[in-house]
This record gives C-alpha cells, structure tokens and sequence, in this order.
C-alpha cells in the first residue's frame, strides 16, 4: 500500500457542492488532528462539468478518477440540465465513472442511529441501533443480460400480441467477485454474511448459491456464511432487520432490498453509499463514495441540505479504502452525538422537536464533536 490516500472530490450540482464543503472541514480536521496522510483533488461533474466542458464529465477528470485511491461525489442534476441531450445530461457522468472503474459492487448500509429511530416506519425496538450492510452486484444479472426487448408473439392465445423479454445471467466469475468483496467486507465488520437468491425457482439461484459457497469454503472459511430465499429475506428485513451484518445478493434483488433496508432508517439526508470494483495494484479496491440522495433543487442555495448521507460516505471511504476503521467509528460516533444532542437540519425535525441547525452549524457540530473525542 502507499503511504498517502489519495481522494478525488466531485462535488457535482445543487446541494452536491453545500454538503460537500461539510465533508472536507472534516477531511482537514482528520489531517490536522489524526495526521491521516489525505491528498485531496477537486474536480467537476455532471451540470457543473458542462458547463465549463461541454460533458458532465471530462477524459482529464475520467483519468484522474482512475488513478486516485477513492472518489468522493456530492449529486448531479437540476431543472437548468433538463433540456440537454440525453447524452450529455448530468447523471451520464455517474454512469461514466461506475461503468469505467467497473464498479460491482454497491455498498448500501442501513445504520440507525438512536437520536432518530422514532424517524423509522419500523418499531423503535426493532431499528434502534440497527446497522447492516446491503452489497448489491451492480453491472450483470436481468438488467443487462441478453436476449432482452419486446417482440411480437403470434401465438393465438397472446391478447395484445406482444411478449417482453428479460435475462437473468450471471457468469461464475462474476458472482465470485461480488462474493469476495462481501466476505472482505465482514471481516471489517461483524463477520458474517447472508446470501440472498431464489435458488428455489431459478437456475441463476443455484449457480449464485453455489458459487458464494464456493467462495466461502475455499477463501474464507472464517467468515459465518448463509443462504437465505430473497423474499423470505424480504420479509425478515422488516420483522428483524438487526439478525443480519452483510447481505449479498444480485442486480434486481439487491435493487429491491437496498431500498427497502434504506426506509428501515428514516431521511434520505443520513443515507451513504459505496461502490467498489477489483483491487488496484496497491491492494486498495477502485472506489466511488457517495450519498444516496440526489443534488435537491427544491433546498439547493439555503443552507437547509442535511450533510451526514455525504459525511458518513466519507466514513465509508476511511473504513473500506484507506482501512482507517478507528477513523471512520469516531466520525460515526461524533455525528451520533450531534443528533443524541438534538441538532437536526430541517429534513431530521420530528414531532419531538430538537434544535433547528443549518448544513454549516451541522459541519461545525461533527468537527466539533470530533474535538471532544466522543
Ligand atoms: P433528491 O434526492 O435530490 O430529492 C428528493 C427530496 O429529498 C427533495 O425534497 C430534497 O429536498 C430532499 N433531500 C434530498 N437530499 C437531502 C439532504 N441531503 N438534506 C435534506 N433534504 C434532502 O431527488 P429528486 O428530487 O428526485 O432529484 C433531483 C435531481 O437530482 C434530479 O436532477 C435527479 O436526476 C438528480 N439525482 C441525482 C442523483 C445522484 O447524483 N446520485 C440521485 C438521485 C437524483
């Protein structure tokens, strides 16, 4: 491994670049106070990139992101970019640069902290300190795999006439890789991983069943590993979610269950994402950090955006790229604090009230929490 992190910043359109002004008060205070050797670069994308480019994302930029050990984006997107082409619209950035850095796979905890669980839809009992990791393969399975479209179908018994077809196809390669960053995944974490599939109706099932065993049994025994039917998984998510750590599954299921494992936790403000491709020659995995929630043009310019979906992907980033695990549970545990203190942006202000802050007062609160060394 190399001595430095090297950290790209994009931080995009509308509240990309509010939130992300949060983040680097907290990437300065890590290098000043922890001395985490963090190199980091600013650059542009999506909107913000065409205008100046004329692309949402430019080949200089394209390169850069290639040879940094992490990328951090804020959104992309807005009413202004609306018009453009398809090909040149803001979101064809983000494309660019998960499809180029072969990101496969998505990385999407539902962690709940305490301050907040009254926020869920759940129980409190059942979200409270909730924290599990949804690793979705991210670039095969039926929404890639041929044959696909919509044909005609001349069987006389079709009403309408027309059939729509999708394939469901994983190579063994593929799921062994998705598999692998997984176990990884849990040995930073509680060590244990569920599989999700329907081996009991799909041949693509089977194979995803036994290749993560395969996996298992060969590579990394150490780790606990189950199998569970995706829409058993469904089910336990909702009545249960804290039996799980990593769940592992594929392109559809994981679409699915990542969003529903989301809700489980309360505002789009507070949710992270990764995504992660095959490891680089100095054993770190290509990686792109970023919060769910796109650029917010209805609170864009008015210091409303909440900054922790963007702050605990940075958190992400200090605990799967740079293995800083230590760094990434003290910022965790400094924006606990903050909301177990009852600051809140607007998105966060509940029935039981709190103290209304704005996406600056937040940063300042999480740096400042960071001081004190929660
Ligand atoms: P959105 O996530 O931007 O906003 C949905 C709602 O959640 C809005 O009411 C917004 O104010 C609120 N919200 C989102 N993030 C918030 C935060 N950090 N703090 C407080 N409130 C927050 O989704 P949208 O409105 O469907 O899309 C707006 C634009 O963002 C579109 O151009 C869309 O294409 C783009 N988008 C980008 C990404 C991305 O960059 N990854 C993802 C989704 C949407």
């Amino acid at each position: 491994m190399s001595d430095s992190y090297s950290l790209l910043i994009l931080p995009g359109d509308g509240i990309g670049p509010e939130v992300m002004a949060e983040v680097v008060k907290v990437v300065d205070w890590f290098k000043a106070n922890r001395g985490l050797p963090l190199e980091v670069q600013h650059d542009l994308v999506g909107g913000s990139a065409y205008d100046v480019h004329g692309v949402p994302l430019s080949d200089a930029t394209m390169e850069l992101a290639q040879s940094v050990d992490a990328v951090l984006l804020g959104a992309v997107g807005g009413p202004k970019y609306d018009v453009l082409d398809f090909s040149v619209k803001p979101e064809r950035g983000l494309l660019r640069l998960r499809k180029e850095m072969d990101l496969f796979a998505n990385l999407r905890p539902a962690q709940c902290f305490d301050a907040l669980a009254d926020f869920s839809s759940l129980k409190r009992d059942v979200v409270a300190g909730l924290d599990i990791l949804i690793v979705r393969e991210l670039t095969s399975g039926v929404y890639f795999g041929e044959p696909r479209g919509i044909h005609a179908d001349d069987n006389s018994d079709n009403e309408g006439g027309r059939v729509g077809i999708n394939t469901q196809r994983y190579t063994s390669g593929e799921i062994r890789r998705v598999a692998r960053s997984a176990f990884e995944l849990a040995r930073k974490r509680g060590n244990r991983v569920c599989s999700m599939e329907k081996a009991n109706v799909m041949e693509a099932g089977i194979l995803w069943r036994e290749e993560v065993q395969w996996v298992h049994d060969n590579e990394y025994p150490d780790v606990e590993l189950s199998h569970m039917y995706a829409d058993n998984g469904a089910m336990q998510l909702v009545r249960n979610p804290k039996q799980f750590d990593v769940i592992v599954t594929d392109n559809l299921f994981g679409d699915i269950l990542s969003d529903a494992a989301a809700m489980l936790t309360g505002s789009l403000g507070m949710l992270p994402s990764a995504s992660l491709g095959a490891p680089m020659a100095n054993g770190r995995p290509k990686a792109m950090y970023e919060p769910v929630h796109g650029s917010a043009p209805d609170i864009a310019g008015q210091g409303k955006a909440n900054p922790i979906a963007c702050i605990l992907s940075f958190a992400m980033a200090l605990r799967y790229s740079f293995a800083e695990v230590e760094a990434a549970t003290a910022l965790e545990r400094a924006v606990e604090k903050v909301l177990a203190d009852g600051a809140r942006t607007a998105d966060l202000m509940g029935a039981e009230g709190g103290t209304p802050v704005s996406t600056s007062q937040m940063g300042d609160l999480i740096v400042a929490a960071l001081s004190e060394g929660v």
